[in-house]
């Protein structure tokens, strides 16, 4: 089955041809850590992430690299430190802000299903190479130096613009770019610049004497040269990230390598918004992961991402969620203690394989579902599965999900299974005032009863979680 993916580059859906099957190559452009991730900010790690496990089902799980980036040098990492640790020297701070930012992202997105990335690199442990870059960047004269920073000289590279599909004349209407002085032209872009007394810095490429730190765009093109190449397979992120920070880095990596690609293929997830404009931080419209995940299970989030096409924009509201939990319950019930044998259902993965079309994906999933009462039960349970997990879905045991469902609302298992046999022994001796109030006790804290007969004809009792 051909895999079909979407290349925002050339606007068309391709066959996908990875230059190396052996080494399947994706980066996608991970989280400036400053504060909770939101989540508008786990569409693109949901999205890419099941990207990753079609990738890894497709060519071996040993033969994919999927490097997600951790951002850790910026002006909102700088502000945030200054702000919660005031008594400490900023690098102290700052050091106190990313790592444990970087350890909140982790938490949250494990709790989303995700899969690690084969390699996390931070932009702090990739100096080297971004000065290098650079270097290389002025000795071909697609560089220059001005007033202690280095700028990229947008006029020397005739292909600006065409992931963004702009003129430069649009791009400088449409980008809020500085307009300094020292730039030759008002869109040149910033590849390094002086840090200012107390900030991060190191010593400066291009013969500039005084320290300074990196512009945003050259730690994607300095990671991705790292540890994927001078070209590769993927390059994925949000859709707002196309320009500048796109167009910029493939900018970068082209003139220093010599390239006519960066990546082979460009992949833009849509907007996550709220009441029709996008969540974000600046908007204050935003949800973060962490507040959500105090309500829902992880996977009811992931799910309610993933029934929106990723390119298209998803507006996230309470009556999604009540749905995608609805659907969850239901599969797990479907798939009961089925292992995850067997292959994948085929409707599924070729809906899959046609540019990630998850929605139609979830659409064979309820097939399948529906299929498990009839005569193949046994197969489909197993189908549902193992397909399922292809989207990091149904990756408990409906046991296990219970006893997690049971930690998060803090019920203690033993103590539900005792009264619901005391409840059993009152009912025997007819003591039904007592039953009830068991019933009642149960209720309050959450578990509802269901009363029926076991496969041996005698009473049994089962419960949930209401
Ligand atoms: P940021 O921390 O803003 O650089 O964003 C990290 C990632 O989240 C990038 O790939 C963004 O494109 C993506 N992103 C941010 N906000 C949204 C949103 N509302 N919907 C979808 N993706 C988003
Ligand atoms: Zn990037």
């Amino acid at each position: 089955m051909e895999l079909k993916l979407y290349d925002t580059l050339t606007k068309e859906k391709r066959a996908f041809q990875p230059l190396d099957p052996a080494n399947v190559r994706m980066y996608v452009c991970g989280p400036t850590v400053y504060d909770f991730a939101h989540i508008g900010n786990a569409r693109p790690v949901i999205v890419f992430d099941v990207l990753f496990r079609l990738l890894r089902h497709r060519y071996g799980a040993d033969h994919v690299t999927y490097v997600r980036n951790i951002t850790d040098v910026d002006d909102k990492i700088n502000d945030r430190a200054a702000r919660d640790f005031p008594g400490l020297p900023l690098n102290e701070s700052i050091r106190k802000v990313t790592a444990q930012t970087e350890r909140q992202f982790h938490d949250d997105v494990d709790a989303l299903g995700c899969l690690r990335p084969t390699v996390e690199p931070r932009a702090t442990e990739h100096i080297a190479e971004m000065r290098a870059i650079i270097e290389k960047l002025i000795a071909n004269g697609n560089a220059y130096v001005a007033n202690d920073h280095v700028l990229f000289a947008v006029d020397t590279m005739p292909a600006y613009g065409r992931l963004a599909k702009r003129s430069l004349d649009e791009m400088m209407a449409g980008a809020r770019v500085d307009v300094a002085a020292y730039k030759r032209s008002e869109m040149d872009f910033v590849l390094w610049k002086p840090s200012k007394p107390g900030e991060p810095s190191w010593p400066s490429p291009g013969g500039i004497a005084v320290e300074g730190r990196p512009g945003w765009h050259i730690e994607c093109s300095a990671m991705a040269w790292k540890h994927l190449g001078e070209r590769f397979d993927i390059h994925g992120g949000g859709i707002d990230l196309v320009f500048p920070h796109h167009e910029n880095e493939i900018a970068q990596t082209c003139c220093a390598f010599h390239e006519d690609r960066m990546a082979n293929v460009w992949m833009h997830n849509g907007f996550l918004q709220v009441e029709g404009e996008k969540m974000s931080k600046s908007l204050g419209n935003f949800i973060t992961i962490r507040q959500l995940l105090a309500d829902w299970p992880g996977e009811v989030l992931r799910l309610n991402m993933l029934k929106t096409h990723y390119r298209s924009p998803i507006d996230w509201t309470l009556k999604g969620l009540e749905e995608s939990s609805k659907i969850i319950d239901g599969w797990y019930d479907v798939v009961g203690e089925a292992a995850a044998a067997g292959p994948v259902d085929a409707g599924f993965l070729e809906a899959l394989c046609d540019d990630l079309n998850i929605p139609a994906a979830i659409g064979r999933l309820h097939q399948v579902a529906r299929l498990s009462t009839a005569d193949a039960a046994a197969d489909a349970r197993a189908a549902l599965k193992v397909s399922a997990g292809l989207l990091g879905l149904l990756t408990s045991s409906a046991s296990a999900r219970k006893a997690d469902r049971l930690s998060q609302a803090r019920i203690d298992e033993g103590a539900v299974e005792q009264l619901i046999d005391a409840r059993a022994a009152a009912r025997a001796r007819k003591d039904f005032k007592e039953s009830d109030r068991i019933r009642d006790e149960l209720a309050a804290m959450g578990v509802v009863l269901k009363d029926g007969k076991g496969p041996d004809g005698q009473p049994l009792t089962t419960w949930e979680i209401a």
